[in-house]
């Protein structure tokens, strides 16, 4: 079943691919497969069918399938992380993408500085200003970037978004484009030690349409693994 769904969802990226109209066709799109609330057995279902990159949102749930999995797959924690988590965080995962507070980056570098590591992150943006979600608001965005750019132990690397959920997705469609120019004006930014090449959005339902509006990282958990069981 998992290796079946993943190949629908590799055709329908590389369909998504050859619709877009801003970005080069040929520019890849990362596939993070988003395995919350499966096991591990799920996990090595994915692995041997061809994932590379693993999204987990929680880092206790993480822990134990880190201590089987270990380094067979690239880590991305995708859910939010509290301040006092960094350092579970930084020993884990490869890429954090829900950096929403200058708080939680100079803790990221503080506990990465710790062992050694620059860790990659990208920094969440609250764009629909949803106030249940976390990310940073729009107003606060350019400090968040200047402060992980300024820190040894932060490696910035780009931008992620969580568009609401709509029934109708094309609603998602104008919130997508937006966060395309957002990142596009990013990149421009002269930074010291960031490279901005990562625009991470899209999910299950909507992932074609952020594809189509320059996502290069969708992180897709339902539509490999079918629904979560809670
Ligand atoms: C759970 C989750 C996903 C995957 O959601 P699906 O709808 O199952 O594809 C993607 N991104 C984040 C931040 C998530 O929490």
């Amino acid at each position: 079943m998992i290796a079946q769904n993943l190949n629908i969802v590799n055709e329908n990226i590389n369909k998504a691919m050859k619709r877009r109209t801003r970005v080069p066709k040929d520019s890849p799109v990362k596939l993070v497969a988003v395995t919350k609330n499966h096991d591990i057995n799920a996990m090595r279902e994915a692995i041997d069918a061809g994932v590379t990159d693993i999204g987990e949102n929680r880092i206790q749930e993480a822990r134990t399938k880190f201590d089987t999995l270990g380094r067979q797959s690239i880590w991305h924690l995708i859910g939010h992380l509290q301040t006092n988590k960094a350092k579970y965080a930084v020993k884990m995962f490869d890429f954090i993408h829900s950096v929403d507070s200058v708080k939680l980056v100079r803790n990221i570098d503080h506990e990465a500085s710790k062992i050694g590591k620059v860790q990659d992150i990208l920094v969440q943006v609250n764009l629909a200003g949803e106030e249940q979600k976390s990310g940073v608001a729009i107003d606060g965005m350019n400090e968040l970037l200047h402060e992980a750019d300024s820190l040894e132990h932060i490696h910035l690397r780009g931008l992620m978004m969580i568009a609401p959920n709509y029934e109708n997705r094309e609603l998602c469609r104008p919130l997508f484009r937006k966060m395309y120019e957002i990142y596009i004006k990013t990149k421009e930014i002269p930074f010291k030690r960031a490279n901005i090449d990562y625009l991470s959005m899209g999910m299950s339902h909507d992932y074609e349409i952020a594809i189509e509006e320059g996502a290069n990282i969708v992180r897709v958990g339902t539509a490999i693994f079918g629904p979560r069981q809670y």
